[in-house]
């Protein structure tokens, strides 16, 4: 018999949670997990996937508009913002009964409630105690708000999921992944959008042709995009919000969206008390197989605060399964991780940007097209596409491959396999395109 009433207590059902906990009850293993909010986490149900749908959503006014171009009449577009969240969230409730399903069936028990971590082997949710031979944090992250003045005004990525109505004008602050993909949600939609940034160009880290293309292709379409600025405070009057910044501007708005970056989910875990070593940002600490400075406590995810992606927080938790509990340990590659802002238009990128590589390598080459892609020479919309190749010139090594412009993510996943495979330019050029099509420039650009 074992000393414990489960082999693995796993904290937060969230992307990497749930993948943990399944792929350990799978091995055999007695595991508990316990969510306190939402099945599925943060990119389930105010993340990535209704995300994705209202960008999906907001692009039917270009639609509508290019479609005049190819021959269509379309009659004045109404969009109805209760229907599109009644239908995000039956899709919504759609996937958390399957994150339930998935648990329960893999042999899961599903707690509901809040958990605290009392000691290094016991969890407590409510008045119920679990003795764990190990104990997995996966409590992801939560929006951080800055403490100015009229902070209790805005709202979060959070909120943006259940507005009762859309507003005529928006706010939104922030330059990152959330700041620029709901800016191109709400300007779809209809909203008077203005972009406020703190910095002088947007997505800090991306490659800086990417963030210049994608910050001209969002001003074209309409957004007011204000760099180097910085909100002071934020006053609400008769008509709506007024945010004044530091530059002497004011902007009006009826909704204030703060997207300036998210903190990892600690709070009430009581990890302090525990002598849990934790990182200047918040975030857990922990080594290469995820364990933190308490050897039965472990950490991934989010709430460790590397790459915060769900594939990378999945990829996370096979890695820690296979390490814990197989002879076949697995480690993530966190090396030419592959992501995509869905922005209007979208942005994929894989490995290294242009500066990054002109640091690491004496020499290298760059491939770079901005062209107008065949379905915008009729729409009368004006998109272009940028991609860009950044080589290695000794060994003709890829070293990152960059793309502002339709389907840019779904273009660039693929990418990524023959970057991960160590492809050459030499491999692109001698592979046959398909034509007509935006990704065939990839393996064209001489
Ligand atoms: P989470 O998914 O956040 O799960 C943590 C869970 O723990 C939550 O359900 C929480 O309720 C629960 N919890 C917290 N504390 C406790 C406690 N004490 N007791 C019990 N339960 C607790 N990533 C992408 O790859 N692509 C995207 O397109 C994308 N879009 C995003 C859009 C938005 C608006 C946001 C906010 C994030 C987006 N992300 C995206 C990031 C992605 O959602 C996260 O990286 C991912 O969800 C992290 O997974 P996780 O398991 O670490 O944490
Ligand atoms: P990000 O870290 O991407 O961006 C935060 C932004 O807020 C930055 O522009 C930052 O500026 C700015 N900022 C930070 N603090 C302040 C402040 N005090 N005042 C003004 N501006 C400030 O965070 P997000 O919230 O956009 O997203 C969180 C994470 O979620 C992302 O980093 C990503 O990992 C994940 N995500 C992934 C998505 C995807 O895969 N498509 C989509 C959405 C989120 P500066 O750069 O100058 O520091």
């Amino acid at each position: 018999m074992s000393e414990y009433d489960v082999d693995l207590f796993v904290i937060g059902a969230g992307s990497g949670g749930v993948r943990a906990a399944r792929m350990a009850a799978g091995l055999g293993l007695r595991v508990a997990i316990a969510e306190s909010q939402y099945l599925g986490g943060t990119c389930v149900n105010v993340g990535c996937v209704p995300k994705k749908l209202f960008v999906y959503a907001s692009h039917f006014r270009e639609d509508f508009a290019a479609a005049k171009g190819f021959g269509w009449s379309v009659s004045e577009p109404q969009f109805d913002w209760s229907r599109l969240l009644a239908q995000k969230n039956r899709e919504i409730h759609r996937l958390q009964g399957i994150y339930e399903g998935l648990l329960v069936n893999s042999g899961v028990q599903v707690i509901t409630g809040q958990a605290q971590i009392i000691d290094d082997h016991t969890v407590v949710i409510g008045e119920r105690h679990f003795h764990c031979g190990r104990i997995l944090i996966a409590t992801g992250a939560q929006p951080s708000v800055p403490d100015i003045p009229g902070k209790e005004f805005v709202v979060t990525s959070n909120e943006m999921f259940a507005l009762e109505t859309l507003p005529e004008r928006i706010l939104i602050v922030g330059g990152g992944y959330i700041a620029v993909e709901f800016a191109g949600i709400m300007h779809g939609l209809g909203v008077k959008t203005t972009l406020s940034y703190r910095g002088d160009k947007l997505l800090r880290g991306f490659d800086d042709d990417v963030r210049d293309f994608v910050a001209q292709e969002m001003v074209k379409k309409g957004i007011d995009i204000r760099l180097n600025t910085e909100i002071s405070c934020i006053e609400q009057n008769a008509s709506g919000f007024v945010a004044h910044t530091n530059q002497g501007q004011t902007i009006k708005a009826d909704l204030v969206l703060y997207a300036t970056g998210r903190r990892p989910n600690t709070a009430g875990l009581r990890l302090e008390e525990l002598g849990v070593e934790m990182e200047a940002s918040g975030a857990v600490k922990v080594d290469r197989h995820y364990q933190t400075s308490i050897p039965s406590i472990y950490a991934l995810g989010d709430v460790a605060n590397r790459y915060n992606l769900t594939p990378v927080a999945t990829a996370e938790a096979m890695a820690f399964v296979s390490q814990c509990y197989t002879n076949q340990p697995t480690f993530v590659d966190y090396d030419n991780i592959p992501t995509a802002v869905f922005s209007q238009p979208n942005i994929g990128t894989v490995g290294l940007t242009e500066s990054e590589a002109r640091k690491r390598h004496p020499e290298i080459d760059i491939y770079r097209s901005v062209f107008t892609p065949m379905k915008h020479t009729l729409s009368g919309l004006g998109e272009k596409t940028l991609m860009k190749m950044v080589v290695n010139r000794n060994n003709d090594k890829v070293l990152g491959l960059h793309m502002v412009g339709a389907d840019a993510g779904e273009i660039i996943q693929g990418m990524a396999v023959a970057i991960r495979a160590g492809a050459t330019k030499a491999v692109f050029d001698s592979t046959i395109g398909i034509h007509p099509t935006a990704a065939e420039e990839f393996v064209t650009m001489r």
